[in-house]
């Protein structure tokens, strides 16, 4: 009751590449950066492990950015062709590349980034990869006409590779879709239908992330303009909690969404998230396990994974170490409480 876990990534150390920084390039190359991305690994797994982390990641200390490095062994991405896209409904315009022809996958992504893992671990074994929709929201499209069908294909593309992660050992597979606060009706008529394809045939636990975003200006920027209660999730909620997907984790901590819409979630386990990732102040085991008691309120323990709210990769080292204590240290006080009651 109560495992926790986090939403998936966590800070590089120095040596591996430039600290506090989202999407820092690497510090090593060769060799040296695989052997590097596994002693990352490993001391973050170490990390969760004595925090009390129940559902553990390896970090993601393999990969600098969340959608790219999975569309750097795509085949029909031209990353030279750039469109300039106005993304998550233009609250930022990038340069993206463009698929131009149907897409593939070159070769398995993330196999021995799970099996390292779960070589080192005896704790439940988390793996994040980009939802369907968010990764569409970061490339252009030149070649399927509608982003509904380029979804679909890059879920054909994602499946076969979870599956290969359950077949590693993986015991939870999430799909990261900060996208579906933002497009909420194409949530309802494509975004989970792509989902479905994407975890098609699994067997182990599947989740969606979604978020509000890392702690960057740009998302602290539209948060703002959101008004004084976020009920982005109240549109899209039924809808998931009628879909296939056994997990669902949200923003919770210092967060405007009324608690009470998890309600909605019926069918699911919530993790909640109990660790502000915008914030460099570490929590308190009692701020956590407040926010514990009060999603409580509207979902039974049972059905309670607490988590991050999102990432932690760009906050500094000691500090992510700090919220992982918090969040283990956290959960424990409720486990308690209510095993004593
Ligand atoms: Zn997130």
């Amino acid at each position: 009751m109560l495992d926790t876990t986090i939403a998936g990534s966590l800070p590089k150390p120095s040596w591996l590449a430039e600290p506090e920084k989202l999407w820092a390039p690497w510090r090593l190359d060769g060799a040296d950066l695989e052997q590097g991305k596994r002693d990352a690994a490993l001391v973050w797994i170490k990390e969760q492990e004595d925090a009390g982390i129940d559902i553990v990641t390896e970090g993601e200390q393999f990969r600098v950015h969340f959608v790219h490095g999975f569309l750097e062994h795509v085949d029909g991405i031209d990353w030279q062709k750039k469109t300039k896209m106005g993304i998550r409904d233009n609250r930022y315009v990038v340069d993206v590349p463009t698929v131009t022809a149907p897409l593939g996958r070159k070769r398995a992504v993330h196999t021995e980034e799970a099996r390292f893992a779960r070589a080192h671990t005896k704790r439940g074994l988390k793996f994040t990869l980009p939802g369907p929709m968010t990764i569409c929201d970061t490339i252009a499209d030149a070649h399927y006409g509608r982003r509904a069908d380029m979804a679909m294909a890059f879920a054909g593309l994602l499946n076969a590779e979870a599956r290969e992660l359950e077949a590693e050992g993986v015991d939870l597979i999430q799909f990261d879709e900060p996208a579906f606060n933002v497009f909420m009706d194409d949530v309802k008529e494509w975004g989970i239908a792509a989902l479905h394809k994407a975890i098609e045939g699994l067997k182990c636990q599947t989740a969606v992330h979604i978020c509000y975003g890392y702690g960057i200006k740009a998302n602290l920027d539209w948060k703002q303009s959101l008004g004084g209660e976020w009920r982005q999730y109240e549109e899209i909620f039924p809808a998931l909690n009628e879909s296939r997907l056994d997990q669902v984790s949200l923003e919770c901590a210092n967060s405007k969404v009324p608690l009470s819409l998890i309600g909605l979630l019926s069918n699911k386990t919530v993790m909640v998230g109990a660790i502000d990732v915008a914030s460099e102040t570490v929590e308190t085991p009692e701020q956590v396990a407040a926010t514990i008691r009060a999603a409580m309120e509207f979902v039974d323990a049972g059905r309670i994974s607490p988590c991050t709210n999102c990432g932690m990769a760009p906050l500094p080292r000691d500090v992510a170490a700090g919220k992982l204590r918090a969040l283990g240290a956290g959960a424990g006080l409720v486990r308690r409480e209510v095993a004593g009651t």
